[in-house]
This record gives structure tokens, C-alpha cells and sequence, in this order.
């Protein structure tokens, strides 16, 4: 087999793995497989951006700690971030996420501090709270504008460069939990194409950007419970709010899985459903692209853990 088109570069940190992940058409939709960056999710890419800028402004030391509020995955970017340029790290995080993204942090070198159920309210005052503190950083994913710059500065263009020779995107699709992929990578397709509509997606057992409903669902990563000040500055930009069932979207994680070989969480199977729906709603957006978030692994124990059918012994096969 060739193999011309392996790297040669040779660096000494994982970080400059970051990015540059690959596109995918599955059932007419673009999907950019995030779930592919160090630290298994689309997080390794702010955590990184939003380090190196406080490292540029001045509002990182070595010796200082990075606390940050999170459902997890962006604990474990920035705890891979904290681990390679030597800073310490707390994670802030709320009790009943994902047993997996918790132990990554730890794994990480990364101190975590559980603070109140299932939503993330509780472990953002927090983090505000020590960021105040001498020696203390806190980045701030739901408000700072890095994560939107960042989006519309790399992430964006990268998807951009990805789509064929003469496509530009009709269409985004993603679910919501800063909202810095979506109006940041909108606002990088907005350049290319005025027209583009922006759809985003929560869960329908919590429909806060809809109505200011707050309930528990599956779609780990999205909807944590308040509307971050990044949607809530940029909410003009977006057409449309749709919303898709916890159920649906982790019967389509599994059906990806076993279809496609796409090991990747709940957010990526409801934003690939709600996709979908827009395509069929819509035949005029030809173009249409989504994002599949993080992956499976940090799921195994909620929905993988005990496959329906196990064949244990061969006295079946033989
Ligand atoms: N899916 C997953 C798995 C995530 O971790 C996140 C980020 N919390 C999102 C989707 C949503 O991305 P954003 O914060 O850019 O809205």
C-alpha cells in the first residue's frame, strides 16, 4: 500500500495534533469528525486557542492554574492543554456527567471538584469565584469571545477548504452548549455565503433557548442549563431552533456506530438526526453540514456498557 501521504513532520507536543481532522459525506450530510482530535472531542481546539491567547495577553503565568467550569469535555482539553505547557488544573464539574470524562481528567493530572446535580450553574459560580483568585485563570467557554474567534478563525475556514471544488454550505446544523461552533464556524460560512442558514439544536426535554425550559436529558455537551452569553450576543445570527429527543439521538450514536464505524457520543447522532430533518424539510439546501462532537469511549459505561447480545461461547458457531 503507498504511503505518500504520511506525514513526516515531527513534533514534540500532542497539541499540534489538533485540528486538520477529516470530513466525512454520510447520507448526503458533511460531517467534520471532531470526535478524531486529541482529547476526543471538537474542546481540544478552544482549549488550545484560548490558552495560547491568555498566554499572549499576559493573564497566564507558568506556575498558575487554569480553572474552568465544564460537563467535561472541555475539562479534558484543557486538562491535556494544562498537562503539555505545565500549568496546574481544576476542573469544575457537575455530579452525573459520564464516569469516563471525569477519570480523563484525572488521567490528565487535572484536579476535578464536583458542584451540584446534572447541570453546570453550580460549578460556573465556582470557577468564576476562584478565577478571581492570585494564580487563578479561568477561561470561560460560555462567555469568552476567543471560543467564537477561534470558530470563525480555524475550525470554519478548515471545514471550508474541506467541501468540493465550487460548494459553499447552505446549511449548519449543531447543538448548542456555549454556541461558540456554531456562530463562530456561521459566521466563517457567512463570508462565503450570505444566505447560509444557521440551525441550532437542543434537547426536546430541554428547550432553554426555545422557551427557558430546563430538564434533564442525554445529549451530554449541549443544553447545560442556562443560555451562555455567547448565544445570548449572537442569537441574531441564527435562523432557525430545532430540537431532538435524547432517545433519537442515542439510537442514531448506535446506529452509527454499527453502520458506519463512527464511535461518537449523543450530541453527534441528534445534530447527524436533526441534519437530516433539514435536508428532507428543505431539498434547497444542497449543502448541508454538521459536526460529530466527541466520541464513544467517553460513553461506554452510560450506553455501551452492556451490549443486547453477548455471544459468549462458540458451541453455537462450531
Ligand atoms: N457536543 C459535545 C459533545 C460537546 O462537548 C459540546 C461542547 N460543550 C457541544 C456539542 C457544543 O459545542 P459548543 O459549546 O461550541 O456549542
Amino acid at each position: 500500500m503507498a504511503a505518500s501521504n504520511v506525514s513526516t513532520n515531527i513534533s514534540n507536543s500532542i497539541l499540534d495534533a489538533v485540528g486538520n481532522t477529516p470530513m466525512l459525506e454520510i447520507e448526503g450530510i458533511y460531517c467534520k469528525c471532531e470526535f478524531l482530535n486529541p482529547s476526543g472531542s471538537i474542546k481540544a481546539r478552544i482549549a488550545k486557542y484560548m490558552i495560547e491567547r491568555a498566554e499572549e495577553e499576559g493573564l497566564l503565568k507558568p506556575g498558575d492554574t487554569i480553572v474552568e467550569a465544564t460537563s467535561g469535555n472541555t475539562g479534558n482539553a484543557l486538562s491535556m492543554v494544562a498537562a503539555v505547557k505545565g500549568y496546574g488544573m481544576l476542573v469544575v464539574m457537575p455530579e452525573g456527567m459520564s464516569g469516563e470524562r471525569l477519570a480523563i481528567s484525572r488521567a490528565f493530572g487535572a484536579d476535578v471538584l464536583l458542584t451540584g446535580q446534572f447541570h453546570v450553574n453550580a460549578a460556573l459560580e465556582k470557577a468564576r469565584e476562584l478565577g478571581r483568585r492570585e494564580g487563578y485563570f479561568n477561561p470561560g467557554q460560555f462567555e469568552n469571545e476567543w471560543n467564537v474567534e477561534e470558530n470563525r478563525t480555524w475550525l470554519g475556514p478548515e471545514i471550508l477548504a474541506q467541501l468540493p471544488e465550487g460548494k459553499v454550505p447552505d446549511a449548519l446544523v449543531m447543538g448548542v452548549g456555549t454556541g461558540g461552533t456554531l456562530v463562530g464556524v456561521g459566521q466563517a460560512f457567512r463570508e462565503v455565503n450570505p444566505g447560509v442558514k444557521l440551525f441550532a439544536m437542543e434537547p426536546s426535554e430541554s428547550k432553554t433557548l426555545l422557551c427557558g425550559e430546563i430538564g434533564e436529558h442525554l445529549i451530554e455537551g449541549i443544553s447545560d442549563g442556562f443560555v451562555p452569553g455567547i448565544f445570548e450576543r449572537h442569537e441574531g445570527l441564527v435562523d432557525v431552533t430545532l430540537t431532538a429527543e435524547s432517545g433519537e439521538a442515542v439510537e442514531e450514536m448506535r446506529r452509527l456506530a454499527k453502520r458506519y464505524g463512527l464511535f461518537v457520543g449523543p450530541s453527534s447522532g441528534a445534530n447527524l438526526v436533526t441534519a437530516r430533518k433539514v435536508k428532507e424539510a428543505h431539498p434547497e439546501l444542497e449543502t448541508v453540514v454538521t459536526l460529530l462532537c466527541d466520541e464513544g469511549e467517553k460513553y461506554i459505561q452510560e450506553h455501551f456498557a452492556e451490549p443486547a447480545e453477548v455471544r459468549v461461547g462458540a458451541e453455537e458457531l462450531s
